[in-house]
């Protein structure tokens, strides 16, 4: 590049975004992609990635369109950039018709350089067809490891963005990730067909990190916890659990023994989890005893310690957990309290995804038997009726949309809850004649409950004469004033059936094999983890390894480069499940839940693994639900195996 477009960037970098130098690995990516190239960003989290399209997006001719999987996220980056005078814009669900349709209306005059969607919207017709009107220069996904099923947090809407690319003629993609294995950043240049010359991926390695494993039994992790926690360096701490419940008993348990804790799970209401949230940043509160619910969009500096009470879920999960420590550059502690007792739980978060056979073929049935017209899918209730969680059955929905057997038309609601902010008659009163009759009508034809008000909407159309459109303009309006609170909720996805010709069993044979191996392979790197925690010679090149980073020397201070012997994690001995007497445990499955179970289903209930079905019918209050969580999900199968007597 010659000087001046050198100067271009750093005067760029200045003017537009205040900012003195590149951060590490920003300058190389910005070039790429302003001449025309795609290419990939892996850097930590907090590592100034999305500078990587933000400053492109002002050189480049059409709009760069931005897919972000997070509202909140999106909300960040988009303060950022209007506190900069960079023109940006998001399109999402919770807007107003009329700020939506106003966005799209400038995004096609050109006076938006950067609009940012979740890949949600892409599921609307209407909205590819206004996408298709616009001049787009660049595609970027933010969190692209979602793309990859060999990736954590695998999002089945985002292995259709390749298709996306082609369909609105998008010449080039960037891809944001913090954490991407050689493997995954493979599969996600295989699917843009982007050059591997064009990977970037930089920063693992913080010296200001001292990684440490601690094996320790779990009749021990309350002392070892507190040994860490009142060890130097003493600051602003994070302690992960697995469970909801673990994380009210550890922060009871620091709270008594002294400690300024409070726990933080999604079970939680949303402003209890704030409060603690706001009074954690503000250093408020020393401690907080979370779930992985707590630490996207955490943003604190001095948080000196990072405690794994229970094992990570995954490497990239530790990765991205142990990257909230020491932002500041100063000295800070990431500890693993780790004992082989956790394994069976974390399997068991993998084995409750794998769909039964029944199940896959109930939903293929279903969208077969649609043979014209258009195919309306509850989610809600496809779950229930198919028993396979939503995570799983969006992915099949995607694998049966990329075989060409469906295609997504739209997204509607059925149902509008809304809460009065604002009193009833008061809305009223602000209308006159046939405007006022028709809020009259629509408010009487509404059920209220203790909270939250049910517009019965096909009543108010019959009543009222008027289409559904004017109904749902009503209650958008009444919300945009700030009179109501809606809630649209229950969607119903809408989709054409291109081809109900399939075979169901050779449908499901293919379906059960792609989530069988899945199965298999999220259990191995269950597997690896361990392998990680105990064989590493160093911990943090270990890591760096891991994500395709090399460093030149271990780091010195972790605890394997301390450690004189290799670690291993405590084993857990079990009583012999021959002991037990199948027919009595599994009674209660038989008498309250299903008198058919399968023996995956028997196995779930006895592992405490809740599936759709399981708590519709609340198994967790029938006797022996999770009787046997700390065995091996595979073992308790097998004893199922042997004992179930085929009926
Ligand atoms: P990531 O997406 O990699 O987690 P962000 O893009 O959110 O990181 O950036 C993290 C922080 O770094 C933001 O506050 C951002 O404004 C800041 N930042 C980005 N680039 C630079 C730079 N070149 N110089 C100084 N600060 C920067
Ligand atoms: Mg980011």
């Amino acid at each position: 590049m010659s000087t001046r477009p050198e100067m271009m960037l750093q005067e760029s970098l200045h003017q537009q975004f205040g900012f003195q130098h590149f951060l590490k690995g920003q300058e190389e990516v910005v070039r790429r992609v302003l001449a025309s190239e795609s290419a990939v960003a892996i850097f930590p989290t907090g590592a100034g990635k999305s500078l990587c399209y933000q400053l492109p997006a002002l050189h480049l001719p059409g709009i760069t369109l931005v897919v972000s999987p997070l509202l909140s996220l999106m909300k960040d980056q988009l303060d950022f950039l209007v506190s900069k005078n960079i023109p940006a814009a998001k399109l999402d669900s919770t807007m107003t018709r009329e700020d939506y349709v106003a966005t799209l209306q400038a995004a096609k005059k050109g006076d938006v350089k950067i609009l940012m969607i979740s890949v949600e919207r892409f599921k609307n017709e209407q909205f590819r067809l206004n996408l298709s009107k616009l001049n787009i220069s660049l595609l970027v996904v933010d969190e692209a490891h979602c793309i990859s099923e060999w990736g954590h947090n695998f999002r089945p809407d985002y292995l259709k963005i390749p298709t996306y690319q082609k369909e609105f003629n998008i010449r080039q993609v960037l891809l944001l990730t913090a954490t991407a294995t050689p493997q995954v950043a493979d599969d996600m240049c295989r699917r843009f067909d982007i050059p591997k010359k064009n990977i970037f991926t930089t920063g693992f390695f913080r010296k200001n990190l001292c990684l440490r494993v601690v094996p320790t039994i779990e009749e021990e992790k309350t002392k070892a916890l507190t040994d860490v926690l009142s060890e130097p360096p003493l600051g602003p701490s994070i302690v992960y659990v697995i469970r909801q419940r673990t994380a009210e008993r550890v922060s009871e348990i620091l709270s008594d023994k002294g400690f300024n804790a409070a726990p933080y799970h999604a079970g939680m209401k949303s402003e209890e989890r704030e409060a603690i949230q706001n009074r954690f940043m503000a250093g408020r509160l020393g401690i907080v005893v979370a779930t992985i619910a707590f630490g996207m969009g955490i943003d604190k500096h001095d948080i000196r310690k990072v405690v794994h009470y229970d094992l990570p879920k995954s490497i990239e999960s530790y990765s991205q957990e142990i990257g909230r420590a020491g932002r500041d550059g100063n000295q800070s502690v990431c500890s693993v309290l780790g004992n082989q007792g956790s394994v069976p739980v974390l399997e068991n978060f993998v084995y409750g995804d794998t769909p039964e056979r029944r199940g896959l073929q109930h939903a293929l049935k279903m969208i077969k038997s649609c043979s014209e017209g258009l195919l309306e899918i509850r989610l809600f209730e496809l779950s229930h009726d198919a028993d396979i969680r939503m995570l799983p059955l969006k992915t099949l929905l995607v694998y049966l949309e990329i075989e060409n057997i469906i295609k997504p038309k739209y997204v509607y609601f059925e149902n509008y809850p809304f809460r009065f902010i604002k009193a009833e008659d008061e809305i009223v009163e602000c209308f006159q004649d046939e405007r006022k009759q028709f809020v009259q009508t629509l408010f009487a034809q509404s059920k209220t409950g203790r909270v939250w008000t049910h517009p019965d909407i096909e009543a108010i159309m019959s009543t009222t004469g008027s289409g559904r459109e004017r109904v749902l303009t009503a209650l958008d309006y009444f919300d945009e004033k700030g009179w109501i609170e809606l809630r649209p909720k229950s969607s119903v996805e809408v989709f054409e059936v291109l081809n109900s010709d399939f075979d169901v069993s050779d449908t499901t044979n293919w379906l059960l094999d792609l989530f069988t191996s899945r199965e298999s392979f999220e259990v191995k790197r269950i597997q690896q983890m361990i392998r990680f925690f105990e064989e590493s010679s160093c911990l943090a090149d270990g890591l760096s390894t891991y994500f395709g980073e090399t460093l030149n020397h271990p780091c010195g201070v972790c605890s394997a480069c301390q450690a004189m012997e290799p670690i291993r994690f405590p084993s857990v001995e079990y009583r012999s499940l021959a002991e037990l007497d199948f027919d009595s445990i599994c009674e209660p499955i038989f008498d309250n839940i299903d008198p058919v179970a399968s023996k995956t289903l028997i196995t779930r209930f006895l592992c405490g693994i809740n599936t759709p079905n399981l708590s519709k019918k609340k198994a967790k209050t029938v006797k022996n639900f999770g009787r046997l969580a700390a065995y091996p999900y595979r073992v308790v199968l097998n004893w199922v195996d042997e004992n179930k007597r085929v009926p």
